[in-house]
C-alpha cells in the first residue's frame, strides 16, 4: 500500500518535504470477519486549502493531521469489501479517506454513496461534494442573493468560486471575479460566464479597481481570500450587503495574520458578515444533490479541474494551491476507475 504520511507539524508555508511517500507491505483486501468497516481503493483525492490548517496543532477546526501518519482528506473511492451493511462491494463513495492506494474506514458512516454517475466521479471530490457544497450554502443560503444584485467573488475561478460565479449568474446577478492569472481571467469571463473578471497581482490600488467594477457598490462579497483583499472590498460594499466569509486563504501561512482596518465600513453600510463551515451545512445534501443533477442535466453548469497524475504527485499539488497552481478544481488521480 503506497501512502503519503504527515512529516511533522510545521509554521509557515507547506513545503512538499513535509509529505513523505512511502510503501507498506502488502495488505489484506479484505474487511475483518464481523466489522462494520468499508475498504476502499481510493481513486481520486481532493486537494483543500483547510489541510494546511491541519498541519497545525492548534488552531483548525478539523482535527490535525498526526505525525507519521497518512494525510486524510476528501476523496472517491471504490468500495472493495464491506462488513457495513449500506454499503456493498462495488459501490462509489466519496467521504474521508487517507492518502493512500487503499483504506481500510472504522467509521463509515462518513461515506457518502455516489448514485449519479452521468458525469465523471471526480466530479465528487468538488462541485458534487464538499466544494460544490460550500458554495451552495454560502451564496445561495446564507449571502440571501436577489435578482440584480452585484456580486464579487475572490479566488474566483477555484474549486468554490467558479460555482459561485455560475449560481449568482443563474440567480440574475451582475457578477465580477478576480484570480492571479491572465488564463484564469479568460476563463471566468469566457467559460464560467462571469460579467467580468480582472487579475489582482496587477491591480495596485485594490480600492480603486474595485470601485471601477462596482460603481454602485457590492451587495455579495464572496470571500474567499481575507487580508488586504478583504480591506479594499469593505469601503466599497453597499448598504446592507452581505459578506460570506468562506474562507481567508492569504492568511493561513501566515504567522502574524494581516491587520484589516475598514471593518468600521460595517457600520456605516449595515454589512453582514458571517463566517460558516459547510460541515454544519450537510443536512442539505440531498437537496443539493437534486438542484445540481438538474443544472447537468440542463446543461447549465461548466466545471473545471486541474486533474495531476499518481500519489506521487499529491503533495505538489497540495502545496501548489498557495501559490495559485491550480487551474480550477485541484484534484489527484491516484487509481483509474
Ligand atoms: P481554490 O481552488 O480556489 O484554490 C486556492 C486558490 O486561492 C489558488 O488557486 C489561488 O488562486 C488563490 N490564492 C492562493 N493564495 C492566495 C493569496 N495569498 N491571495 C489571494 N489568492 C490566493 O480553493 P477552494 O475553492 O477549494 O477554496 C477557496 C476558499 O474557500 C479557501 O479560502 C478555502 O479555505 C475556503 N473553503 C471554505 C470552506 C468552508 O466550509 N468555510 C469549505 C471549502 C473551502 P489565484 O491564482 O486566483 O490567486
Amino acid at each position: 500500500n503506497k501512502q503519503i504520511l504527515f512529516r511533522d507539524y510545521i509554521s509557515g508555508s507547506p513545503k512538499e518535504t513535509d509529505m513523505i511517500l512511502t510503501t507498506t507491505g502488502t495488505i489484506k483486501l479484505e474487511v475483518p470477519e464481523g466489522s462494520n468497516s468499508v475498504l476502499l481503493k481510493n481513486l481520486y483525492l481532493s486537494c483543500d486549502p483547510y489541510m494546511r490548517g491541519r498541519m497545525t496543532q492548534s488552531d483548525s477546526y478539523v482535527a490535525a493531521f498526526t505525525p507519521g501518519k497518512p494525510i486524510t482528506g476528501y476523496a472517491v473511492s471504490e468500495v472493495l469489501d464491506s462488513g457495513n451493511p449500506n454499503i456493498k462491494k462495488g459501490d462509489y463513495v466519496w467521504g474521508f479517506a487517507g492518502w493512500e492506494q487503499y483504506s481500510l474506514i472504522e467509521n463509515p458512516q462518513s461515506l457518502t454513496k455516489i448514485n449519479y454517475t452521468d458525469v465523471p466521479l471526480s466530479y465528487y471530490t468538488g462541485i458534487l461534494g464538499m466544494t460544490g457544497m460550500t458554495a451552495y450554502v454560502g451564496f445561495n443560503k446564507l449571502a440571501s442573493p436577489k435578482k440584480g444584485e452585484s456580486v464579487y467573488v475572490s479566488a474566483a475561478s477555484g474549486a468554490v468560486g467558479q460555482v459561485v460565479g455560475q449560481f449568482a449568474k443563474m440567480m440574475g446577478c451582475y457578477v465580477v471575479g478576480s484570480a492571479g492569472s491572465q488564463d484564469k481571467v479568460d476563463l471566468l469571463k469566457n467559460k464560467f460566464g462571469f460579467d467580468d473578471a480582472f487579475n489582482y497581482k496587477e491591480e495596485p490600488d485594490l480600492t480603486a479597481t474595485l470601485k471601477r467594477y462596482f460603481p454602485k457598490g457590492i451587495d455579495i462579497y464572496f470571500e474567499n481570500v481575507g487580508g488586504k483583499m478583504l480591506d479594499a472590498v469593505l469601503p466599497n460594499m453597499s448598504v446592507h450587503g452581505r459578506i460570506p466569509v468562506c474562507g481567508m486563504i492569504s492568511q493561513y501561512n501566515l504567522e502574524h495574520k494581516d491587520g484589516v482596518h475598514n471593518l468600521v465600513h460595517l457600520i456605516m453600510k449595515r454589512v453582514r458578515m458571517e463566517g460558516f463551515n459547510v460541515s454544519d451545512h450537510y443536512h442539505l445534501y440531498p437537496e443539493f444533490m437534486e438542484v445540481m443533477k438538474q443544472y447537468f442535466m440542463d446543461e447549465k453548469l461548466v466545471y473545471v479541474e486541474d486533474v495531476v497524475e499518481g500519489l506521487e504527485s499529491a503533495p505538489a499539488a497540495l502545496i501548489g494551491l498557495f501559490t495559485g497552481q491550480n487551474i480550477g478544481k485541484q484534484v489527484v488521480r491516484i487509481s483509474h476507475d
